[in-house]
């Protein structure tokens, strides 16, 4: 069972959403609008996975 919150994209500042794997282990967060995704240990705070479409060429 896993825990879905409603949050802004830290990417695009459109509604995302934040769920919560297995023992709050494992936190996802996912934007539909940019296809932001990133998937963080809730322990350790280590990044996992990450893909944020825009964030490097934005800085460029
Ligand atoms: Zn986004």
């Amino acid at each position: 069972m896993s825990v879905i919150e409603s949050i802004y994209c830290p990417n695009c500042g459109h509604q995302a959403e934040r769920s919560y794997g297995r023992d709050r282990h494992v936190v996802r967060v996912q934007c539909p609008t940019c296809d932001y995704l990133m998937v963080t240990c809730a322990f350790t705070a280590r990044v996992i996975e990450a893909y944020a479409p825009g964030l490097y060429a934005h800085r460029l």
